[in-house]
Parts: C-alpha cells; structure tokens; sequence
C-alpha cells in the first residue's frame, strides 16, 4: 500500500514535468518510455512516506519545469557544514547591499521545513530571479542543467567574498566564505615537454570536479583515470610537438562535488546523453598531494530523460537527523514537493545509470582494532 502509494505520487509528478515539456515527438515519447521504466526501477524499491516529523514538508513545489533547481537545492542543503555557515552569518548577510543571493539562500534554508507551498515557491523563485541578473540563462523556464545551475550558485557564492569581508570588518567581525571552507579545491597542472623535459605549472580553484563517464567503470575509477599522465599535442621551443600532462588534486574539501559528464556532443554537434550505468562508490579513496582520504557519498543528483533539455531531475540525500559517524543509512529521496525516506544502498543500487552530480563528505578513516 505504501509502495503504491509513492508510486501514484512519482508518477504524477513525472507525468505532470512530461506534458509541460510537450509529447508530441519522437524524441519525447522516448523520455516518457525512461521515465516509465524508471518508476518502474522506483516502485520495486521499498521505501516509505514521511508522514511524521519535520521531514513531511522537506519537497518543493515544481509549477514550471524547476525541478533541476529544486533537486540542486536539496543536495546543496544536504550539506550541513555549508549550511551552518551561512545561518550563522545572517547579520553580516544582512548588512551587505551585495549579497541579495545569499540572503535568499537563508530564506531558503529558513522555510525548508514549513508546509506553507506559496512561501515556500516564493523563496526558491526569488533566488532564482536574483541569481539570473548575473547569470540570464536561468531567468526564463524551461528545463536546465543543474550542474550549470550548481555552478552558477557557487559561483556568485565565491564571487562575494569581498563585499562580505568588507561588511563584516565593518562590524569589527570576520567573513567565512562557505564556498572557500567547505566545497573549493586546487588542482595542479604540470605540462613536460616530451623532447627537453621543460616544466610549466598551473594552479586553478574548481568547486566542482567533471569526470568523463567510463560504462561500468567506478566512480574511484573515473577519479583515478582524470588524475593519471595523458599525452598532448604542444609546439615547444626545443622544436618538441609532444608534451606529458599530469593533473593533480593538492588539497581536498570537505564536500568533494563531482559531476559526471553524461551530456556529450557528437561528432554532427548533436548533444547526446550517455545512459550507460556506472558503479557508484559508497565510500573511496582519493589521491592528493597531501595524502589520501576517504570520502562517502552523501548526496546525488540524478536526471532521468534522455536529453538535456527534457526529463526530470530527483534528489537524494542523507538524512538530516543523521551524520555519517553514526553509522544509520537512512536517506531521503526528493522530488519536488514529494519527499520519501529511502538509504543510501537503495541510492547507490539504482542511480546507477541515471546518476549526474555525486558529493562526498569527508571522513575520519576508520580506527584499527
Ligand atoms: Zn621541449
């Protein structure tokens, strides 16, 4: 019963996001097929509704094809660390005429939990006005790409840095840029020529790290694949064509947001969507400078359709009564104002093929016995 219960549910929401995208076409009748057989994925999956505790009026409305950024928002909100620090410095938010997106980030958070439907709608459209002054791809509907939303978020986020200090040396206080402390990492490309050996390094700041899908590969794997030497084509002094390239992670951060590139262009510079399933690490090791450290999933999320402009996007994200020290794997699934309880396994079992953006948390590795 409960089972059919949430199944009516998806399936309303779904169908809903498929007329308001037009089914008229080939190319959509295959959506709605995927997005049939991904209810059908979803209803053999035993998982329940929330019907008590705050967790009930966790969703967000969808009335006009947002759900890439309801989804966005539910992983970014996932993150507590990130989250802590931008409710804790609601006083110097509110002093700096410049951080109006930040400010409607805080409303967000704030009515995350209330069952009010309009002032919840309120909040995420407001965010969504103000964060297209600077970046207009996302000022009118239509489906987007929520890596590209998540970007453009964190983005504007960084870009504050500044004007907050600024305010908050003002007040005699200090800024802490949520973006820099808890998602920023660096990584380090070093060329070498193949015929003298010259070296020429760069170093740049990502908040996110987009990894090119390996079918059936890991995402340890795809990690391990994007930090290894590759050849390319470069015109050296010495009169070389060839140089090594080696790019390496030098400080990793707490939340490590991966996005996996299934969106790809052709060669006839058609945009396709790569399906192909993909082993989704609960837990893994990553490389750095400064030594390795261990990293579990904690939040993903997935587009279901077949291309970038159609489908739908779902979240899924740990509980926020839980951490991941306390060793309870219960999860939460979200789509858009439909949120029901599920676990990490059943996440990492079948977002396997329609998993886009993952983030990792890092952990304290665990203590030998
Ligand atoms: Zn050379």
């Amino acid at each position: 019963m409960v089972d059919r219960t949430k199944h009516l549910l998806l399936c309303s929401s779904l169908e809903t996001e498929i007329q308001r995208q037009g089914s008229n076409r080939q190319e959509d009748n295959a959506v709605i097929k995927l997005c049939q057989e991904a209810l059908t994925n979803i209803k053999r999956i035993q998982v329940h509704p929330i019907y008590s505790g705050h967790s009930l009026f966790l969703g967000f409305p969808n009335p006009s094809m947002i759900c890439y950024m309801n989804a966005s928002l539910q992983s970014l909100l996932t993150l507590k660390g990130f989250v802590e620090d931008i409710t804790s410095q609601g006083e110097v938010l509110a002093l700096c005429p410049e951080a109006q997106l930040m400010r409607c980030f805080l409303n967000i958070v704030r009515c995350h939990n209330s069952a009010d439907a309009r002032l919840k709608l309120e909040a995420v459209m407001r965010f969504k006005r103000v964060l297209s002054v600077q970046a207009p791809e996302f000022e009118h509907g239509g489906m987007k790409d929520a890596h590209e939303f998540l970007t453009a978020v964190l983005d504007q986020i960084r870009n504050l840095v500044i004007p907050l200090t600024e305010t908050a040396a003002s007040m005699g206080s200090s800024y802490s840029c949520p973006v820099q402390r808890h998602l920023l990492f660096t990584m380090q490309n070093t060329r070498t020529c193949k015929g003298c050996g010259v070296q020429s390094r760069r170093e740049e700041d990502f908040t996110m790290l987009s990894l090119d899908l390996i079918p059936g590969g890991s995402v340890q794997d795809m990690l391990h694949i994007h930090q290894m030497e590759r050849e390319l084509e470069f015109r050296c002094q010495c009169g070389g064509n060839t140089s090594i390239l080696e790019s390496r992670l030098l400080a990793l951060p707490k939340y490590l947001i991966l996005h996996l590139k299934r969106f790809k262009f052709t060669e006839n510079l058609v945009m396709v969507k790569l399906e192909d399933p993909i082993i989704l690490c609960r837990e893994m090791t990553v490389t750095a400078h400064q030594g390795d450290q261990l990293y579990s999933l904690i939040s993903v999320i997935s587009h279901v359709g077949s291309s970038v402009r159609k489908g739908h996007y779902v979240s899924n994200g740990l509980h926020p009564d839980h951490t991941l020290e306390d060793g309870e794997d219960r999860w939460l699934h979200f789509n858009d104002i439909f949120v029901f309880e599920t676990s990490g396994a059943m996440v990492s079992e079948w977002s396997t093929e329609d998993s886009y953006v993952l983030i990792y948390q890092r952990r304290a590795w665990p203590a030998l016995v």
